[in-house]
C-alpha cells in the first residue's frame, strides 16, 4: 500500500466557533498533495501545512481550463465519530471526471484514503454543532508550463477541507427557480457528466440573470430543444408527479450525483415507483397548473435537498406545494442526514468513521 507521509504545521490557526461558520471562507490547517509525471505516474502522496500554490503565469490550467473537482463531508455524530458519507463513490467519480478531461485516473482507492488522511489529521476541524460539517475538496489541475493546446503531461492533485455551516438554520426552506430558455449548460458529447470548472464558469451569467429577476436558481434546459428539464444550478432535480418520481436519465449532460443516487435507492427501498426518464418544461409546467406536480427539489452533497417552491418559465409562475416543504422532500432530507450523523441505520454501507489520531 502506497504510504502517505505527513508533515504538520507548526502554526495552527485559530478555529471558528459553529455558530460563525458559512460555506468556504475558512480553511483547515493542512492539506493533502500528489503529483503526477508522464512515466512516473502518480507520486508523493502526502498531508502538508496549508500553503498557496506557486504557478507560473504560462501554467496550462489558468488558461485552458484542465481541471476536475469533487466534493463530499466528513460529519462529527452525537456520538463523537466522524463519518465519511459514500467517499469511494466519490474518489471512483473523480476518476469519471478526469477520464472526460484526458487526466490521468487515479488510485480510487488511494483517493479515498486521502480523504481519510486529510480529516484525520485536522479532525479538531470537523464542528460540532449538528448540521455543520467539514467539506471535502479534491481538485486536480494542469500543471504543464506551455500556451499550446494539448492534454498536460503533469498534474497537481490536492485536498483541501472547508468547516461549514448548517445549511438550513432554519429548517429546510424552498426557493424560486427560474426556467432558462436562452443559457445552455451542457450537451451531448460535452463536459456535463464530468465535475469540472468550465460548467461553473458556463453557469454564472444565466445565473446572475435569475437572480436579477429575483429567482435564487437557474432550471436548465437541454442544449438542443431547450425542451426537457436537464439539472437545476449545480444541483441534479427530481419531482414527483402523482404517485411517479421522476428525474432526468444520465445520458450524456447530467453529473451522476451521490446525492441523487442515494435519494433514488432510498425512495426504490420504500416501495415507492421512481423513474429516470426524460421529462419536457410542458408536461411539468402542465402538472403545476393542474396541481398533480406535488414536490420538487434539488439534490447535491452542499444542501442534500433543496425544495422548489415556485417555477418561471417564460414569463408564467407555478407554485409547488403552496410554496411550503414537502412530506417526501423532508422525508429523503432527515434520511440522508441521519445516516451521516450516524443517528439512523446505515443500512446501504453508505458511511465509514475517519480513525483520529490519539492526542500527544
Ligand atoms: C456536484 C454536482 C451535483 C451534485 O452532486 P452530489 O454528488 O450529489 O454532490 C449535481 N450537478 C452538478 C452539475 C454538480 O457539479
Amino acid at each position: 500500500m502506497t504510504e502517505i507521509t505527513t508533515t504538520l504545521t507548526r502554526t495552527p490557526a485559530a478555529r471558528p466557533a459553529d455558530a460563525a461558520l458559512s460555506f468556504g471562507k475558512v480553511l483547515t490547517d493542512h492539506m493533502f498533495m500528489m503529483n503526477y509525471t508522464a512515466g512516473k505516474g502518480w507520486h508523493d502522496p502526502r498531508v502538508v501545512p496549508y500553503a498557496p500554490l506557486s504557478l507560473d503565469p504560462a501554467t496550462q490550467v489558468l488558461h485552458y481550463g484542465q481541471a476536475i473537482f469533487d466534493g463530499l463531508k466528513a460529519f462529527r455524530g452525537p456520538d463523537g465519530q466522524i463519518r465519511l458519507f459514500r467517499a469511494q463513490r466519490h474518489a471512483e467519480r473523480l476518476n469519471k471526471s478526469a477520464r472526460a478531461l484526458c487526466i490521468p485516473e487515479l488510485d480510487a482507492d488511494l483517493v479515498r484514503r486521502s480523504f481519510e488522511a486529510i480529516v484525520a489529521v485536522d479532525n479538531e476541524w470537523v464542528p460540532h454543532a449538528m448540521g455543520t460539517s467539514l467539506y471535502i475538496r479534491p481538485t486536480v489541475i494542469a500543471t504543464d508550463v506551455m500556451l499550446g493546446v494539448h492534454p498536460s503531461a503533469t498534474y497537481t492533485y490536492f485536498v483541501i477541507c472547508s468547516p461549514v455551516g448548517a445549511y438550513y438554520k432554519e429548517g429546510v426552506k424552498p426557493v424560486r427557480i427560474l426556467v432558462s430558455d436562452n443559457h445552455v449548460r451542457a450537451v451531448q458529447g460535452g463536459l456535463g457528466e464530468a465535475k469540472t470548472a468550465a460548467n461553473y464558469a458556463a453557469s454564472l451569467s444565466a445565473q446572475l440573470e435569475a437572480e436579477e429577476a429575483g429567482y435564487t436558481q437557474v432550471l436548465w434546459l437541454d442544449g438542443v430543444e431547450r425542451k426537457y428539464i436537464d439539472e437545476v444550478g449545480t444541483m441534479n432535480i427530481m419531482m414527483q408527479i402523482g404517485d411517479e418520481v421522476i428525474t432526468p436519465p444520465l445520458a450524456g449532460t447530467i453529473l451522476d450525483g451521490v446525492t441523487r443516487n442515494s435519494c433514488l435507492q432510498l425512495m426504490r427501498d420504500w416501495g415507492l415507483k421512481v423513474s429516470e426518464r426524460k421529462i419536457s418544461i410542458d408536461e411539468v409546467m402542465a402538472a403545476g397548473r393542474d396541481g398533480s406536480l406535488r414536490e420538487m427539489w434539488g439534490t447535491g452533497t452542499a444542501a442534500v435537498v433543496s425544495p422548489v417552491g415556485e417555477l418561471g418559465y417564460k414569463g408564467e409562475k407555478v407554485s409547488i406545494g403552496n410554496g411550503q416543504t414537502g412530506l417526501l422532500t423532508q422525508k429523503l432530507y432527515d434520511s440522508i442526514i441521519g445516516i451521516q450523523y450516524g443517528t439512523a441505520p446505515d443500512a446501504h454501507g453508505w458511511t465509514s468513521v475517519v480513525k483520529v489520531p490519539a492526542k500527544v
